[in-house]
């Protein structure tokens, strides 16, 4: 299935933009590949070591993601998990500040719950051994029941390195958050990316925007370690005034951003005393991710066109 973007945005935006993001998916690989590069560190795990080296330098943390949302067998999924290890491995012999994003398709959720049940507690067993966490990243709303369900056991079975992730997008967010409650989870809150209907999901940006900002609210309520996953100025100015107003301090909460999205907002956010991590994707399978990101890119005419016109007469144009 393709998951495509929400679309609303606060400004116009052009046609142009609508139509290319529309005809993104029979645009060749090879260019998807090109102007999606800024977004993934690359395809091996010393890629992605890099990547993430030269954070740590800059004084932002990491949490690394192994692509593979388009696995389709057990053998697949098992592929994934041993490539979480390796990066466990790495990120400790090259003391890295970083952890780990998983997505449960990857480890096999739309292939059997129990079979994805048994590779999520092998990878965050795993990241305990040597003190490190997994955030279980959230996809399209037909996993949301089952990505919850999963994270209550693994915290039933005793295992706390382990995160989830909550889309302000969903109508659903407030109530999980509510039944969440008695396990103060670790959460990184986003708006949400792929397209959801409206009975289940808000349309317009601001209701996005609100829905956040409430969220937020609850689960700093409930005393819950948040990652405040966002570029919007506006969202990043309300999580500052709502950790403000709770008066905690840097290390109980952390700002989390794309790499390739927005880095100056990050570098600002450095400055001024807050913890930041970056999300570092790495992998073979980079199509369905690179797709995403583009899609959400809001000059993505301008490098489509410019690439276009790059290969057309054989200009470098950047
Ligand atoms: C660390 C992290 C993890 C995430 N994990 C998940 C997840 O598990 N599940 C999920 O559904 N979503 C996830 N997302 C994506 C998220 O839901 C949004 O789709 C994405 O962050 C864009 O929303 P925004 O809050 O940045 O606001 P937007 O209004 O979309 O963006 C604000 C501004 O950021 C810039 N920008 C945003 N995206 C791009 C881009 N691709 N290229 C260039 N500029 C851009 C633009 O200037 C834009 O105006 C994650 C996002 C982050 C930062």
């Amino acid at each position: 299935m393709l998951r495509q973007p929400l679309l609303e945005s606060p400004g116009p935006v052009a046609l142009l933009d609508r139509a290319i993001v529309r005809t993104l998916p029979v645009v060749p690989r090879s260019v998807v590949r090109k102007i999606s590069d800024r977004y993934i560190a690359g395809t091996e795990v010393a890629d992605a070591c890099r990547v993430v080296k030269g954070l740590n330098a800059q004084g932002k943390m990491a949490t690394i993601d192994v692509l593979g949302e388009e696995i389709s067998s057990r053998r697949e999924a098992l592929g994934i998990v041993r490539a979480y290890h390796d990066v466990f491995e790495a990120i400790e012999r090259e003391h890295l500040d970083s952890n780990v994003s998983v997505k449960l398709t990857a480890l096999g959720l739309n292939l059997a719950y129990e079979l994805c049940r048994k590779n999520i507690e092998t990878v965050v067993r795993h990241a305990a051994e040597s003190g490190n966490f997994v955030r279980i990243d959230m996809e399209d709303s037909s996993c949301t029941t089952e990505t919850l369900q999963l994270y209550r056991e693994l915290r039933e079975a005793g295992l706390d390195n382990v995160g989830v992730v909550l889309q302000a997008y969903l109508r659903r967010t407030i109530r999980d958050i509510r039944e969440l409650a008695p396990y103060r989870p670790n959460v990184r809150l986003c708006k949400g990316i792929y397209v959801e209907p409206p009975l289940i999901a808000f349309q317009e940006f601001e209701e996005v925007r609100q829905n956040f900002v409430r969220s937020l609210q609850e689960l700093l309520r409930l005393g819950s370690y948040v990652g405040i996953a966002t570029h919007d100025k506006f969202l990043i100015s309300e999580g500052l005034r709502l950790v403000q107003e709770q008066g905690l301090t840097s290390e109980q909460y952390e700002f989390q951003m794309l790499l390739g999205v927005s880095p100056h907002a990050g570098d600002r956010l450095i400055r001024d005393g807050h913890r930041l991590r970056v999300y570092v994707p790495f992998g073979r399978q980079w199509y369905a991710y690179s797709l995403r990101r583009l899609q959400e890119n809001p000059k993505i005419a301008g490098y489509i066109a410019s690439d276009t016109l790059n290969r057309l007469f054989g200009a470098d144009g950047t």
